[in-house]
């Protein structure tokens, strides 16, 4: 039985950094702990839905590195929820152009070879750290490299898997890939193992068994922390937390986990007094990308079992997005969803995710149904029985998706965003969440070991010691 830690913790959001950081405290003894939720359902950017015959992932998808330092995989593993064990391959099915020809297996295997060197290339070599120049420009001068190695009559296709690569790249990031810091891809670090599928519940599984942790009623909905009064001398030197509910809060700590989105949005107003100026600078030159996803659902598939994906592979001339209009030119592919028979997820990063959230669904529905018509040159694809896209940009409490490392932000920015605001030496108000993790930002496992991280940093104030 741990030791009773005499101590009042508030949480802000009941996503996988907050619950991680609460349930964590709860197991080391920490009692008196509230965790404030904006929305009316916890998750954050875990968000599971059912649709069709199965479930959908509105948000995280998959588990990138089947790697004991992954915290979610071994949370998944050690509850039973990996079984059966999927794993993913990114590049299930066939790259088609846009004139509705099939790039052979051969060159498509060629190219994703040579771009899966160029990231090995990058995270191998030192010079990203002092490089100013975006990935962009790195990845098109050895792109061009290696299609000079290429037979010419191969030459147009293999641009195209490239660009369709590219996409997906897009997609990985958030944003497009000239906005990206070659320094911030090279920081980033990819764990080893593969990607693997959490089949049965999904992500909701992974949530539900951290909400278990906590004692009934730790978790308050539909309560968003309008101010952080965390220098109130009126309330016992005790930090004032005022609701959008009317409710206050009263703490000696405090854990931010808002995504780095809602914080550019409203760090301002957020926090009184206002953050120090370093932080504040680099939650605004911090990166933070839309990605979305279309689901379609259809009556039956057109698409033989295992060969559902289609990759968009535009040729050179058709790739660029001249304006949001051509929003379709940013979908990397439509893929087959687990368990979901009827079901295809196209992937779409950038402005034109964000473009992506103003339009009907019928329009989409009906651009989608063009486009695969279109690549496939099959009038197969009928019009979808039902589909649901996601609006990340405009969800209030996430504001985007996920944080990247843009040109202009600082080398160290994940340690800055996570610095706590100290009194003395009391850890204050702590900041956790995905942007947070200096090397595993804008990921599932780096926003949980954030979590845990904020919940150590407060145990070792407290002289307890523990084990993660
Ligand atoms: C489309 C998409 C696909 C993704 N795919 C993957 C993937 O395959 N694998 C992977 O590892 N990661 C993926 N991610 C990223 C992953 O989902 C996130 O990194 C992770 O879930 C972030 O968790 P978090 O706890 O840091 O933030 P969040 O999940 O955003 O949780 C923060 C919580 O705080 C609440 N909140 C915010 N402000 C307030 C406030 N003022 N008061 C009260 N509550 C507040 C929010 O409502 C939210 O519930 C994906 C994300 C998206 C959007």
């Amino acid at each position: 039985m741990p030791a009773l830690i005499n101590t009042d913790v508030v949480v802000v959001g009941a996503g996988i950094a907050g619950l991680s950081a609460a349930a964590h405290l709860v197991k080391q003894g920490v009692r008196r702990i509230t965790v404030l939720e904006a929305s009316n359902r916890i998750g954050g950017r875990m968000r599971t839905q059912p649709f069709g015959s199965g479930i959908i992932e509105l948000g995280a998808n998959w588990i990138h590195g089947a790697s004991l330092n992954n915290s979610v995989f071994t949370l998944a593993s050690q509850h039973a929820l990996l079984t059966p064990y999927v794993t993913l391959n990114r590049m299930e099915g066939y790259c088609y152009t846009e004139d509705g020809h099939a790039i052979s297996t051969d060159v498509t295997e060629k190219v994703v070879s040579a771009y899966h060197q160029i990231g090995k290339d990058l995270e191998e070599s030192d010079s990203f750290k002092t490089s100013y120049v975006s990935y962009e420009e790195f990845v098109d001068t050895r792109i061009d490299e290696c299609l000079s190695t290429m037979r010419q009559s191969d030459q147009r296709d293999a641009k195209a898997v490239f660009n369709c690569l590219k996409n997906r790249d897009r997609f990985h990031n958030g944003s497009d890939l000239g906005d990206c810091s070659l320094k911030g891809i090279g920081i980033y670090e990819e764990l080893p193992g593969g990607e693997v599928k959490i089949p049965g519940r999904g992500m909701e599984g992974i949530i539900s068994v951290l909400h278990n942790c906590l004692p009934h009623g730790t978790v308050h909905l539909d309560t968003e922390v309008l101010t952080i009064q965390w220098r109130d001398t009126s309330s016992n030197n005790q930090i004032k937390i005022v609701c959008s509910n009317g409710d206050i809060f009263y703490a000696d700590h405090i854990i931010v986990t808002s995504s780095l989105g809602y914080l550019k949005k409203h760090h301002r107003s957020m926090f009184v007094p206002p953050l120090p100026t370093w932080k504040q600078e680099t939650i605004d030159r911090t990166g933070f990308g839309t990605v979305n996803k279309i689901f379609l659902e259809f009556e039956k598939p057109f698409w033989t079992r295992g060969r559902g994906g289609v990759k968009f592979a535009w040729t050179d001339k058709e790739a660029e997005m001249k304006s949001p209009s051509e929003w379709y030119k940013r979908i990397f592919a439509f893929d087959e969803v687990l368990n979901n028979p009827n079901v295809l997820v196209g992937w779409i990063a950038t402005e034109a995710a964000v473009h992506l959230e103003s339009l009907d669904v019928s329009e989409v529905s009906q651009t989608c149904i063009e486009f695969l018509r279109r690549f496939l040159s099959s009038p197969s694809p009928e019009k979808p029985k039902r589909v649901v896209v996601s609006s990340w940009k405009n969800d209030p409490w996430a504001c985007g998706s996920y944080s990247f490392c843009a040109m202009e932000t600082p080398n160290d920015f994940a340690n800055q965003l996570m610095d706590p605001v100290m009194e003395g030496r009391k850890p204050v108000v702590l900041f956790a969440g995905e942007a947070t993790h200096f090397k595993w930002y804008s990921t599932m496992h780096g926003a949980r070991s954030s979590g845990l991280r904020e919940a150590e940093r407060l145990l070792h104030f407290y002289n307890v010691s523990s084990h993660l």
